[in-house]
């Protein structure tokens, strides 16, 4: 429980406005972010994303940025997109990249009719892409956000069967998403989850997080679906290997991905073995939510940045 009581301390502390402008007012906190951030432009995605996949890597992309204040916000958000897969297309990379998009930073929790803004958008970006020869995967944000982002994620695949979701082991509900959602045959990114949830919803110590990690893993391996298996958790991928195997699966079968900027070597190692490792490669201005949960979901992260603090 020390564990669920340091993600929430962190992630609660860092969203005071206070500590949000002292962190992103530092000069040094910009080169930490590099460490987990493409940098700030389209550009500078896609020189990291001609770089992880000429080292034999997959990538998944994301526009930084989440909880669009407004309607021109959520338009600004998907217009970014659409000029980014533009540039992707080019690049003929195929499957080797694609998308991963926030529903909430496209319009979803705007009022009654966040969902349907934040759909119409979605579907566009879902067209940028295919056009590009990439999918779109949906991240999953906080508990409260579920039920919209699977009503949207099916609404989606009814025109693009390839667009994917995020599931978090972490929450109670999410075996049985799962085993709907290996039903109807999605592509299905498998996490523990990165925000910090409430007992009534979610397991609390991180031994019933990975526990239902696996279930939810088996369920999607006999599945219908495409299982990607997000986690730098080693015990986890061996988990994830053998249960492909039982379930006849090969090395094309599923794939996993891990977080640009952790285990790095890790993902190398893995993808010469002949695993498909996608990377999640976020860029753009708005960092600072996405770095927060990295240094709540790991104290070393925290660590890190502090003593990059003292050596200037
Ligand atoms: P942890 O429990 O954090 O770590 C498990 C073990 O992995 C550690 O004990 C250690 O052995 C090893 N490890 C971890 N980091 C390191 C390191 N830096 N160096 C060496 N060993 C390490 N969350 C969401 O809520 N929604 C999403 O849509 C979402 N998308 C994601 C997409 C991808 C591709 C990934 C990888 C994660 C995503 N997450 C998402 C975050 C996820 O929920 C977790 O918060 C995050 O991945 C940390 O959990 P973990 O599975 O790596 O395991």
């Amino acid at each position: 429980y020390a564990e669920a009581m340091y993600r929430s301390l962190l992630l609660a502390v860092s969203r005071g406005s206070a500590v949000r402008r002292a962190v992103t007012g530092l000069p040094v906190a910009r080169r930490v972010v590099d460490r987990f951030v493409a940098g700030e432009h389209a550009e500078d995605a896609l020189a990291v994303t001609r770089r992880l996949t000429s080292a034999g890597l997959a990538v998944t992309i994301d526009h930084l940025g989440e909880h669009a204040a407004d309607a021109a916000a959520a338009a600004r958000t998907a217009k970014a997109y659409l000029v980014l897969l533009d540039m992707l297309a080019p690049l003929g990379l195929g499957e080797r990249a694609e998308a991963s998009v926030k529903l909430s930073a496209l319009g979803q929790t705007l009022g009654p009719d966040g969902e349907a803004v934040a759909l119409g958008h979605a579907r566009q970006i879902c067209a940028a892409a295919r056009a590009a020869g990439a999918a779109v995967t949906l991240d999953m944000e906080d508990h409260t956000t579920v039920d919209s982002t699977l009503r949207v994620l099916r609404r989606l695949r009814a025109d693009f069967p390839e667009t994917g979701v995020a599931i978090q082991s972490r929450l109670l509900r999410s075996e049985a998403d799962c085993r709907d959602l290996a039903r109807e045959g999605a592509r299905v990114r498998l996490v523990k989850g990165a925000y910090a949830e409430p007992p009534s919803v979610a397991h609390q110590s991180r031994s019933a997080v990975d526990r239902a990690y696996v279930r939810c893993l088996r369920t999607l391996m006999e599945g219908n679906g495409y299982p990607m298996v997000a986690t730098h958790d080693d015990r986890l991928i061996a988990v994830a290997a053998a249960l492909a195997a039982r379930a006849g699966r090969g090395r094309d079968g599923y794939e996993l991905q891990m977080l640009y900027g952790v285990r790095p070597a890790r993902q190398r190692v893995l993808a010469h073995a002949g695993h498909t490792v996608r990377v999640y490669l976020p860029y753009g201005a708005d960092w600072y939510d996405y770095f927060a949960r990295r240094l709540a979901e790991r104290p070393a992260n925290l660590a890190f940045f502090l003593r990059s603090l003292t050596s200037v």
